[in-house]
């Protein structure tokens, strides 16, 4: 047992007794973990209403080795996600990147640069950032730092580079492009435009090296028709990655337009 002290995003809240929740947290330094906060269902409880779901809170933890759940100790709020009360849709996008983080990450398993991500997406998601290329880049970048990326440059059987122009064959359970060669006998293989194909291209080279671009760099997917297909690329590819369609996908599909 030992005492921790890192920020967190609260992902999850159960009630566990009637004074006491149980909490699940993506952490910058211990990855996901469950912990038990006690008190924190009273009026004036010690958390002081900073394990609010999306928040970003300071915490210190006592960490258990074993199975058992950690204990929370203190919480203190650093930022509440706000956009709820105006924008149904950005409280969804939201809702979706916990659900994201809840599904693809193992407990105790850090990414402080996910973290990173995951708190830079909800704050645009709570600000006025764009929700559907948000999303994208944090879809992307999970994957990426998670090791769950397609091969989007070379064949993913073969590794033969991709075609200077034209569309792009992407097969979902081949794990990425495929090239013509590889293409029969494939399941689950749709064509995707060159433009689909540049925009998660660029997302993908963003993630390698952020320092080449900035801050506030987008890859540029105004066309309504990019949008549409890339939705329905990630969709279909999450799915398939976690074995069901992620619980708040079907609200997404109004950020493709
Ligand atoms: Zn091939």
């Amino acid at each position: 047992m030992s005492l921790e002290k890192t920020s967190a995003i609260v992902l999850r809240l159960v009630d566990f007794s009637e004074t006491s929740c149980v909490v699940t947290l993506f952490t910058e330094d211990f990855g996901k973990i469950g912990a038990l906060a006690k008190g924190a269902r009273r009026p004036k409880g010690p958390f002081d209403s900073a394990l609010d779901l999306l928040a970003l809170c300071r915490i210190v933890f006592i960490h258990k080795s074993s199975e058992a759940l950690d204990l929370l100790t203190e919480a203190k709020l650093l930022r509440r996600f706000r956009a709820a009360s105006r924008d149904l849709s950005r409280l969804y996008a939201a809702y979706y990147v916990a659900e994201l983080l809840l599904e693809l990450t193992e407990f105790g398993d850090p990414h402080p640069e996910l973290f990173g991500e995951s708190e830079r997406a909800l704050s645009s998601l709570d600000q006025e950032g764009n929700i559907a290329e948000t999303v994208m880049r944090f879809e992307m970048s999970a994957l990426r730092q998670l090791g769950y990326l397609p091969a989007l440059d070379v064949c993913a059987v073969c590794g033969s580079p991709v075609p200077a122009e034209g569309r792009v064959l992407f097969g979902h359970l081949a794990g990425g492009v495929l090239c013509q060669t590889c293409r029969p006998g494939q399941r689950q293989v749709v064509s995707l435009s060159r433009e689909s194909w540049d925009a998660l291209r660029s997302w993908e080279q963003m993630g390698l090296a952020p320092e080449r671009f900035g801050d506030e760099f987008q890859p540029p997917v105004d066309d309504p028709k990019v949008r549409g297909e890339l939705r329905g690329l990630m969709n279909h590819y999450l799915t398939n990655l976690l074995g069901h369609p992620p619980r708040m996908q079907k609200y997404l599909g109004m950020l493709a337009t």
